[in-house]
């Protein structure tokens, strides 16, 4: 079969060809992606992953730390090692790699506590992200932040280098993956109708999106879907005139539920559903650090607002952060940044 999708070479055929040569130069690859990965981040390393073990090369995924169970389905999840969970093989494995591919994160900060061992290694280093501002370690650096995911971006980089003929089943599910989690489902960031056509060259490979919905978002727990109801209940704050809403879960809420990793995925977003709400934050108390989750709509920059006030960044409609202090200064900073950004909300909210 012979297809002739209108697919633009986004990314520079130069790089393309620069990409896979290093490829075939390499032997031991390494695929990195940032801490606490999403569906995204492991989307776009297991579809690498596999498409480089098909040519031979000796590969493997490290996580800076563990997945969502909802993620656990994906093929090739079982061998992705985790740096946390045995730092010294991880460190190994990185420090004797010909070829590291750094995956949906921009700098080498987002991996963690991996970050000095990646700079390190002698290997040839290649970033495929869509972040804004990409760092300057990479000898290869493909960024794209008007494209909503990177596993769209591996797959245009194997469709311009002429694979998509061969790519496997395995490989369109973890990319159909990546770009359904990233977009919300293909409710924001995907109006781009190449989107569509991309979404259909992986449905010929023989994909059931259906089932790959299912798996990830009617996967969840009994107690996940409990913290949900008592977090939109009782740790729920909106406030209609800067047009913004804050949910907050202290260790101990969490506890009462049973917390596991990625039961709160996504919690941020339903905010959004209020009319009027332009602005949404989550404020999570983890063990060693407060992480805050920022969704905005139209103009209002959250990206700006993680970076003025929690150390973070990421995209203009969605953001991340981190607070390192007391859970209730960490809402304090908040409610204090809210009302700088009072003229911001306002106007944003004059779009809807
Ligand atoms: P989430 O709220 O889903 O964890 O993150 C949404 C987006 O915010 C991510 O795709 C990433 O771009 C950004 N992000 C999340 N956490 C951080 C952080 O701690 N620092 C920076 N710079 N960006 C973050
Ligand atoms: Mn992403």
């Amino acid at each position: 079969m012979n297809y002739t999708a209108p697919i633009s070479a986004v990314i520079h055929p130069e790089k393309v060809n620069q990409i896979m040569e290093a490829i075939n130069r390499a032997e031991k690859i390494v695929i990195t992606t940032h801490r606490s990965p999403d569906g995204d981040a492991l989307g776009s390393s297991l579809a690498l992953y596999h498409f480089l073990k098909r040519k031979n090369k000796t590969v493997k995924v490290i996580v800076p730390n563990s997945f969502p169970y909802f993620l656990k389905w994906m093929p090739g999840a079982r061998e992705v090692e985790v740096y946390e969970y045995n730092p010294s093989a991880a460190q190994h494995i990185l420090s004797h790699a010909d070829l590291i591919f750094s995956l949906d994160y921009n700098i080498p900060k987002r991996v963690g506590d991996m970050a000095p061992y990646l700079e390190q290694s002698p290997a040839k280093k290649i970033l495929i992200d869509h972040h804004l501002l990409p760092g300057n370690i990479f000898d290869i650096t493909v960024s794209h932040p008007e494209i909503s995911s990177t596993a769209e971006l591996m797959f245009r980089l194997f469709f311009q280098a002429g694979y998509y003929e061969e790519l496997t089943k395995e490989e369109a599910e973890c990319i159909y993956c990546g770009m359904m989690t990233d977009t919300g489902s293909f409710t924001f960031n995907s109006s781009d109708p190449e989107i569509f056509e991309i979404v259909s060259l992986l449905l010929r490979k023989g994909i059931n999106k259906d089932t790959i919905y299912s798996q990830v978002f009617d996967n969840y727990s009994e107690e996940r879907f409990r913290l949900l109801g008592f977090t939109l209940s009782q740790r729920m704050e909106v406030y209609p005139e800067l047009h913004s809403a804050l949910l907050y879960l202290s260790r101990e809420d969490q506890a009462q539920f049973r917390f596991s990793k990625g039961d709160t995925e996504g919690f941020v977003n339903y905010p959004l559903s209020i009319k009027g709400i332009i602005f949404t934050t989550f404020i999570r108390e983890d063990e060693d650090l407060i992480k805050l989750s920022f969704r905005s709509q139209k103009s209002f920059p959250c990206n700006e607002f993680a970076a003025g006030f929690f150390n973070g960044g990421g995209h203009l409609n969605a953001s991340g952060g981190e607070f390192y202090g007391s859970f209730e200064e960490s809402l304090r900073v908040f409610k204090e940044g809210l009302k700088q950004y009072e003229e911001k909300l306002k106007k944003a909210a004059r779009e809807l």
